[in-house]
Parts: structure tokens; C-alpha cells; sequence
């Protein structure tokens, strides 16, 4: 199959319709990651999604809309939760996925046979667009092969599903670099299974009580059950290792300086003069909307580097924006954390 390359323009976001109403799939950019889209409503385009990534058909999908009527219009869920019109009135278009009881339109393949579905409302115009001129909701999990960092631009959407995918549609770099924040409307008390660009925070400012699953910060126990099945797989992970260091600033640099030249810094910019080994940034000291945006990038250019195989990086803050940058890096890390502080 040829991959098309295809850019916003009248012309080619017709095509990307057409392609999708048909059952292929499209790589489409949204203000997260770019999504590896399929027509939500149809089970066998869905399936092709599972096998283009390579992704375990225990993982279920989200499910993306225009506008908050799509819920009703294409009667995706059996009611929506009070809580629900309050976090699309400050959340949406935007980094929000919410979890809800499913009616019987949703096919199992988008479930992953479970009663619920996630829906999320993108705020990237592009996205919106291309499921407005679909005419459906678009079933779209990140646009990488199942395991590896997802994709932030359509360069490296093409890097993994070239000649496995109809096209891609070319929106630039994604605004907010990690995926969104997915919380679980279906239980007493919501629950966030995956923190993104919208903080714990903010959501408590809105809707009171919300609890934080175990697994974002945590590895799961031997046979503990994945609220959110995605958290289960060891995920973003570049072919390098990465380890995290729990210490302090100079501590960092000391300990990096000292592991030769295979070694590469996962670091700051205000790190880089201190550095002897070669450094991958994700920005300023304290920035985490500039290290979730630059996150992915770095962990897929660390192999690019055939001379290198570990890279190290600083334990992330837990605060904000600070705890989607954690929860991705402890999962690339495979939970590798040593603890300077402690020697
Ligand atoms: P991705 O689209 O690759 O960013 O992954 C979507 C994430 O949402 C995965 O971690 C899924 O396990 C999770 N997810 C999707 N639908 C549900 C659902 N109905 N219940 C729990 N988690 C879900
Ligand atoms: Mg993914």
C-alpha cells in the first residue's frame, strides 16, 4: 500500500474523508499526538487500526467527536454523566478523554469488550475538521507502533506506518506533546487512569473529589488488574535504555559525567554547559508544558544515535503538567529509577 502524504487544504481533507468512510485509515494530527484514525462505528476498519500498530486487542480506543452533540447524535453512550457537560464546558475542544457506560452502536472492537467507551473532543481545527467531513466518530489511538514513543509530527508518523496505513495528514508538531488526560467518569468517584495536558488540579477545581489510579505513578503488581488496559504494557519506550535518577541538580551532572561516552543526558538547557556527555533537552529547568511537548521527540532521536545505549534523565515533578512527562518516562524507563539520595 501507498502511504499518501496529504496537507490541510479543502482538496485533501475530502480525501482523508472519503478514505475513512470507506473503512482505511488515516494518520491525523491532533493537539496531543497525531492519531492513527479509523471510522469508529465500523468494527472491521477499527480492527485494521489494531493491526497496522501491532497493538493488543485487549487495549481499547478512543473515540473522537466534532462537538459534544456527537455524543447523542450517534448515540455513542446509554446517558452522559452530569459530571461529564461540566468537564466539556471547561476541558473541551482539548487534552481530555472521558470515560463513560457504552450503548450497544459502539463496536467491541473500540471497547475491547469492556461495558465503557472514551470519548474526547480534539482541539486541534485539523482533527476536527476531518471527522466533520468523515460524518462519523473516528476510533484513534496514537499513530505509533504499539510499544515505541508516540508520534508528534507526521515525519515520524510515516517513520512507523509507511506502506501500512492510506495517509497522513501533515498538521505540524503537536502542541502538547503527550497524550491526553483520560479519567473514568463510569466509576462512584472519577478517576484519572492517565494523566495529560489537564492536570488532577484542574479537574478537582471542576468537579470536587478525583481520584488518582495507582498504575500512573506505580507498576502494576503481578496479575493486578488494569482499570485502563494501556497501562499495563511497557509503552514509549525507545530501543535505548533509559534510566531515572532520583537526586539533586549536581548530583545529576556528576553522575552522567561519570559514565563515558555511550551514555547519553536526557536533561535541561541550563544543564547542557555542565554536561560532557551528548544531551537530548527537553527544554527550561521547571518548564513541564515544554518537556511534555518535547518528551516523545527526544526518546525517538536518542536512537539515532547507534553509538549510544543509555540514556539518563532526572526523576520528573509529580506536579501539574509534571506528572504526564512522569508517568510517560517511568514507562520508557520500564520503572528503572536508581536513588542517589539514598547512597
Ligand atoms: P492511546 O489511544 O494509544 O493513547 O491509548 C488510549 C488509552 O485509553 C489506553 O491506555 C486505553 O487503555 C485507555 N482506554 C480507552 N478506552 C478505555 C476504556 N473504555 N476504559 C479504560 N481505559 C480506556
Ligand atoms: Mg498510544
Amino acid at each position: 500500500m501507498k502511504t499518501l502524504l496529504l496537507k490541510d487544504n479543502d482538496s485533501d481533507i475530502r480525501t482523508a474523508a472519503e478514505i475513512l468512510r470507506r473503512g482505511g485509515l488515516v494518520g491525523i494530527p491532533t493537539e496531543t499526538v497525531y492519531g492513527l484514525a479509523a471510522d469508529a462505528l465500523n468494527g472491521s476498519a477499527v480492527a485494521r487500526i489494531f493491526a497496522a500498530k501491532g497493538r493488543p486487542m485487549d487495549n481499547p480506543l478512543i473515540v473522537h467527536i466534532a462537538e459534544f452533540g456527537d455524543i447523542k447524535r450517534f448515540g455513542l453512550v446509554s446517558s452522559v454523566p452530569e459530571s461529564a457537560e461540566k468537564l466539556a464546558k471547561c476541558f473541551w475542544p482539548g487534552p481530555l478523554t472521558m470515560i463513560m457506560k457504552k450503548s450497544g452502536v459502539v463496536p467491541n472492537e473500540v471497547s475491547a469488550g469492556l461495558d465503557t467507551v472514551a470519548i474526547r473532543l480534539p482541539g486541534h481545527t485539523i482533527a476536527r475538521k476531518i471527522i466533520r467531513a468523515a460524518g462519523t466518530p473516528l476510533a484513534a489511538p496514537s499513530a505509533n507502533l504499539s510499544g515505541s514513543p508516540s508520534p508528534t509530527t507526521a515525519a515520524r508518523v510515516i517513520d512507523d506506518m509507511n506502506g501500512k496505513i492510506d495517509a497522513v495528514v501533515d498538521g505540524g508538531a503537536c502542541e502538547v506533546g503527550v497524550e491526553s488526560t483520560v479519567i473514568t467518569l463510569a466509576t462512584e468517584i472519577p478517576r484519572v487512569l492517565r494523566p495529560g495536558g489537564v492536570t488532577v488540579e484542574q479537574l478537582r477545581e471542576v468537579i470536587g473529589e478525583v481520584e488518582v489510579d495507582s498504575a500512573v505513578t506505580g507498576k502494576l503488581a503481578e496479575g493486578e488488574k488494569a482499570a485502563s488496559p494501556g497501562m499495563k504494557y511497557k509503552h514509549y519506550a525507545p530501543k535505548i535504555r533509559v534510566v531515572l535518577l532520583k537526586c539533586g541538580d549536581n548530583e545529576y551532572i556528576d553522575y552522567v559525567n561519570s559514565k563515558g561516552e555511550r551514555a547519553a543526558a536526557l536533561c535541561c538547557d541550563e544543564d547542557i554547559p555542565r554536561l560532557s556527555v551528548r544531551c537530548f533537552s527537553l527544554g527550561k529547568r521547571g518548564d513541564f508544558a515544554s518537556h511534555a511537548q518535547r518528551l516523545f521527540e527526544e526518546l525517538r532521536q536518542l536512537d539515532e544515535y547507534p553509538e549510544l545505549d543509555v540514556a539518563y534523565a532526572r526523576l520528573p515533578s509529580t506536579d501539574g503538567v509534571g506528572l504526564a512527562v512522569y508517568n510517560r518516562l517511568i514507562r520508557a524507563a520500564g520503572f528503572e529509577v536508581i536513588d542517589l539520595e539514598k547512597n
